[in-house]
């Protein structure tokens, strides 16, 4: 099932928001408990510091009977359990307090006496578990106790002298009641407090995800709008500086490419059909009329030599055609090689020279320097060939067509100068383009299909090369090639 980016980033937003308040609500709800803790362990402490330091000013009366612990004051004697109860209400205001002083018997075998607890120990607090060792160092010890009474307990181990010196246990407890209450609450909160956000993060999340993606959805139906049909809109968040405006931006110039690609193809098959219509009329016209009386085998024989003429015409632009085509999508075999480019071009030369002689021009080969190339032969040969047939068709009689070719640091250049028609500079930049013919009438006196120059660029192009022209009209033509030689 297609989930949409929008639900997913939904998801995702509530998702880690939601872990990120989870994360904080138990850091929030230990950071207090410790907070807590600490508060009630220091109340214990100090409380219990300032009844230890009371102690020494009471003495026994009876030494075996550790109960009978006393002080003198104003009215007399006061025992010390008589005295506790207030001291520990002045001491503990904050928390209510249970307050317990027990022996600390020399042989840790005893178990310990109790000598006075407060009144709201129902219960006597536990002793330690070694007695002896636990008091026998100074450092207070606080435990929690859950198992003694119904609610859990703070309790501190404090070690104080009386008057002679006689080691007791003053042991504190303070209630977690309330403390566990406080942290039951939170904790309460927090979870009425999660599902509710849960719900209100998803609610706004979606409404907060659908304002970020409505430009992206416009992008989507407005795209799926421009077919090959209608290539003519374009969106309009381009002006936003934005990525959405970035990405608005590079489809419509995807579009627009797409557009003039289109245009070409339009324009290159009306242009084959065109082509193609002239020959296939004379074509017809021709078998016509040999068909419209009876003629004797030598009419019949120059008719079929005119039928045959047009259809190595058809054949030349299908072959071309065809030739360009394996050109573009690169299904023409590499069967590169090294040969000698001098010797090839004379070669063509001989070739043409026919045609040249008739047309009475004069060719001039000017410098010509033995250069190696690494090439097709069969390709360089018909892009040269071109270039020389166009030189010699382009130029009136009496002309002159110039032949050089020389070294130019990495590359072997190939100049053909004639002194011919030449083109107009406007005609310049389109004359290698499929079917473009300066003068049409004129090229169709020559045969010209106008695709001669594009499948010499393709050529080059193959060839890692570089064409270039100069011309100027009714003074003549300069086509300059650069191809990679071998050294
Ligand atoms: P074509 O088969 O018509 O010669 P090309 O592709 O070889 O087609 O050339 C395209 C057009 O460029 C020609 O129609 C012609 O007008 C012009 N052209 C090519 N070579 C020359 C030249 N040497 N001198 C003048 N015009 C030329």
């Amino acid at each position: 099932m297609r989930k949409s980016i929008r639900v997913k980033f939904t998801l995702w937003y509530v998702g880690s928001i939601s872990f990120l308040f989870l994360v904080f609500g138990i850091l929030v709800f230990l950071k207090l408990q410790t907070v807590l803790i600490g508060n009630i362990d220091a109340e214990l402490l100090n409380g219990g510091l300032s009844l230890a330091h009371d102690l020494p000013e009471y003495r026994l009366k009876d030494k075996n009977r550790p109960q009978s612990l006393y002080t003198m004051d104003l009215e007399g004697e006061l025992l010390f359990s008589d005295d506790l109860e207030q001291e520990v209400k002045e001491i503990f205001s904050v928390n209510v307090a249970f307050v317990q002083l027990i022996t600390c018997p020399e042989n840790s075998g005893d178990s310990p006496q109790i000598v006075a607890g407060t009144v709201n120990l129902k219960t006597p607090l536990p002793f330690p578990e070694k007695p002896g060792e636990k008091i026998g160092s100074d450092s207070p010890h606080i435990q929690t106790i859950t198992d003694i009474f119904p609610f859990s307990i703070r309790m501190i181990n404090i070690r104080a002298y009386d008057y002679h010196k006689n080691p007791y246990i003053l042991q504190i407890a303070i209630s977690m009641k309330e403390m566990n209450q406080v942290l039951q609450n939170l904790l309460l909160f927090i979870c009425f407090l999660f599902p509710l956000l849960l719900i209100l993060l998803s609610i706004v999340g979606f409404f907060f995800m659908k304002k970020v993606f409505s430009p992206i959805k416009q992008i989507v139906d407005l795209t799926n709008r421009i077919t090959a049909k209608d290539l003519s809109k374009r969106l309009d968040m381009a002006d936003n500086s934005d990525e959405i405006g970035e990405l608005a931006q590079t489809l419509n110039h995807m579009i627009e490419r797409l557009e003039q690609s289109f245009a070409r193809i339009r324009q290159f098959s009306e242009d084959v059909a065109h082509e193609l219509k002239t020959p296939l009329a004379k074509l017809k016209c021709n078998a016509e009329i040999s068909l419209r009386k009876d003629r004797t085998t030598a009419e019949y024989q120059n008719d079929i030599s005119a039928i045959i003429k047009d259809i190595k015409t058809l054949e030349q632009i299908t072959n071309d055609l065809l030739f360009l085509s394996r050109m573009d999508s690169r299904k023409i075999p590499r069967s590169f090689e090294k040969f000698c480019l001098h010797e090839l071009v004379l070669s063509v030369f001989e070739e043409t020279h026919q045609s040249a002689h008739e047309k009475k021009l004069i060719v001039d080969f000017g410098r010509i320097d033995p250069v190696d190339i690494y090439a097709d032969q069969g390709l360089i040969k018909t892009m040269v060939d071109n270039l020389i047939s166009n030189a010699v068709k382009y130029t009136r009689p009496g002309g002159i067509i110039r032949i050089d070719l020389q070294k130019q640091n990495k590359d072997a250049e190939l100049t053909i100068t004639d002194t011919g028609v030449g083109i107009p500079e406007a005609d310049l930049p389109l004359i290698f383009d499929r079917f473009f013919r300066v003068d049409p009438s004129r090229s169709l006196e020559t045969g010209g299909s106008g695709l001669g120059l594009a499948i010499v660029q393709k050529i080059i192009l193959f060839h890692d090369g570089r064409i270039s022209v100069k011309s100027s009209p009714g003074k003549g033509s300069s086509f300059f090639i650069r191809l990679p030689r071998v050294k």
